[in-house]
This record gives structure tokens, sequence and C-alpha cells, in this order.
């Protein structure tokens, strides 16, 4: 911990596990350590990095004001998987905020990063530690495989708890608005601030003229190399349709990979050999268990990127919740391609 607070300190990157995802930390208030972030994962320089914190005070040094609502946020979620836009003051580097005049802030939950951040001086900028388009690191080895010879130090912290990034909460428009749905949801958040908030139009996609406030949701991200589908609809109807294309993939003679919960795959565990012998199935999570879904979902889709399957059919989950989450991640992997089933 020490050597890599020094290293932080000396301007250079040390990755470190949060309990969302693995983070790529530097100095936040050092331009040059965070131009450093955007060469190792060939990051668009638009792309802002979230400034991590140790303690909630830490954040009257970079901001120019704190609303309340914020404070009560923070208050219920901090340390935890919550962001928090706010306008920045000069301390914070335009090279750390891609060139905007505000600064994301989370405080992690989890005690290596806390540990690493103090070490550090108390502000560490770190976006998930993966090359830019890749899915982002829920292991150390994941980090290992995108950095390897471009950074000079990994703190292993093993498997992640929660697998997908923070939720982004904007406090610098006219409106409080989620920027990016993650673990802690909509109404999570409207229950403790007591009034409701909205969801940026830009996050789910539909519409392809709005532009996310969050620069990073304009980029196609998480992509496989293989093709990869969602399948749609009431569960019965998803378990055919699910059957029928694998079948038919394999029929083509392609390999075909399946991303489902546990108690689905089992369906595809006994088709007749012939078939089963193309197919390559993937676990995630448990039916009854989104936070289960979550914590696999990254992995699954890098496991994927060493088989050679041509296609991937994956179930889909309801958008509501930590659901909202998930299915914000897989449609932007499946570059939007749904599959109806009903
Ligand atoms: P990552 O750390 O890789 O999860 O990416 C950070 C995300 O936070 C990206 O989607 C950024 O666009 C977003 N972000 C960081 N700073 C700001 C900011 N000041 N305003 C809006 N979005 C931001
Ligand atoms: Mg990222």
């Amino acid at each position: 911990m020490e050597l890599a607070g020094h290293l932080a300190q000396q301007g250079e990157l040390v990755a470190f596990p949060t309990e969302t995802v693995y983070g790529l930390g530097a100095d936040a208030l050092n331009k040059e350590a965070s131009k450093k972030i955007y060469a190792a994962k060939g990051r668009p320089s638009d792309n802002p990095l979230i400034v991590h914190v140790a303690d909630f005070d830490a954040i009257h040094k970079i901001v120019k004001e704190v609303p309340q609502d914020a404070e009560k946020l923070a208050k219920a979620f901090w340390p935890g998987p919550l962001t928090m836009t706010f306008f920045k003051n000069d301390q914070v580097p335009d090279e750390t905020t891609g060139g905007l005049n505000t600064v994301a802030i989370r405080m992690p939950n989890h005690k290596v990063a806390l540990e690493f951040i103090r070490a550090a001086g108390g502000y560490i900028a770190a976006p998930s530690a993966n090359t830019s388009g890749r899915p982002s690191p829920t292991l150390a080895e994941h980090v290992y495989e995108d950095m390897k010879g471009k950074i000079p130090m990994i703190l292993d912290g093993g498997q992640v708890g929660i697998g997908i990034e923070s939720t982004i909460v904007d406090f610098t428009g006219d409106e409080i608005s989620i920027l990016r749905p993650g673990y802690i949801t909509k109404e999570m958040i409207e229950k403790v601030l007591d009034k409701k908030i909205i969801i940026d139009p830009a996050v789910d996609g539909s519409d392809p003229n709005a532009k996310p406030k969050a620069p990073g949701m304009k980029y196609r991200h998480y992509a496989p190399k293989a093709s990869l589908s969602l399948v749609e609809g009431s569960s019965d109807a998803v378990r055919e349709k699910m059957l029928s294309l694998a079948k038919e993939a394999v029929a083509n003679g392609q390999r075909c990979g399946i991303m489902a919960t546990k108690e689905r795959l089992k369906d595809f565990e006994n088709l007749d050999e012939s078939i089963r012998k193309g197919l390559v199935l993937k676990e995630l999570g448990h039916e009854d268990d989104e936070a289960s879904v979550a914590r696999e979902l990254y992995l699954v889709l890098r496991e994927f990127d060493k088989e050679e399957v041509h296609v991937i059919y994956s179930e889909s989950f309801a958008d509501e919740g930590v659901g909202k989450a998930i299915m914000n991640r897989l449609i932007r992997a499946a570059g939007h391609q749904v599959i109806k089933a009903d």
C-alpha cells in the first residue's frame, strides 16, 4: 500500500479494486498523471474521469458548492456505488474532467480502495481499468490482460462484489437526473430525497438523437467479438426461441454461445449431443437474484472473447431496479440487436 501511494504521488498509474469494478487510478489533481490514464486505456480525451475520495469532507476542496440533496445522498449511500457531479473549482485540472467545468465524485465501499486513496493523498481519478471498448474488469486478471506492460502496479482484491459501474447522478443541471443507471436505483434515490428525479433521456438508447450528458455513454461499449443478440419476451417464449435459434445456428455449422441464468441453461445441457457439441454455455447468475447476474456479466462477456463462437444469444432481464443497469450494459454490448420471442 505504501508503494501504491508512492507511485500515485509520483504521477504513476495503479489499478485497484472497488466494489463496482477495478479502477485505473492516478492523482486526480495532477494533469500529467490524468493524461497517462487516457493513454493506457486508449480512451477518447473528451470522456471525463470519476474522482474517488476517502471521506465526504474531501469534496469541498475540489467543488464550488455541494447542494443539500447531494449531501443527503452521500449520507445514505457513501461509501458506495453512487457517483455525483458538481461544478468543479480550479484545483481539478481540465485533463481530469475531459474539459468540462463539472467533476464527478464517488467514495467507493472497498477497504483496499479507501486505503489506496488515503495513501495517495486523497484524490484518485479512476475510470474502469479496461482497454477502451472492452468489458470492465471484475478480476485483477482482467486488468492484467488489458494493462500488462503499461502500468507498474495492480492491487489484487479478488472478484468484485457488484460487477457493474456506479450510478451517476447529476447535480449540475436544472433537475437532478440519473446519467448512468447502476446498483443504486432511481427508486432508492427518490426515497431518500422524498421527490421524483429524472433519467437522462439518452440512457436507454432508444432515441439516437438524444445527446447523453455523461460523455462516456455515447461510445459503443463492451462489444464482444461475436455477434450478440438479446432474446426478449415471456419466459416460455424465450426458452423456445433460444432453443430454436441455437439449433438453427449449429445446423448452419456455427458455434453458438448461450448466456443465461443457471436455471435456464438446464434446457441446453440436455440437448442431443449433435447440437450440444456446437454450443458454448455460460452461466449468468441465478434467475431470482439480479445482483448475481450483474456480478457475472462482464466476466462472461470476456470469456466469450476467448471462445471461437460466431453468434451469442443472451436472455434479457426486466428493465427495472438493478435490471435497468444490467439491460443498459447488455443492450450496448449487443449493439441494440433484440429478438422478440412472443
Ligand atoms: P468509467 O469510469 O469508465 O465508468 O467512466 C466514467 C463515466 O462517468 C463516463 O460515462 C463519463 O462520461 C462519466 N462522467 C465523468 N465525469 C463526468 C462529468 N463531469 N459529467 C458527466 N459525466 C461524467
Ligand atoms: Mg469504463
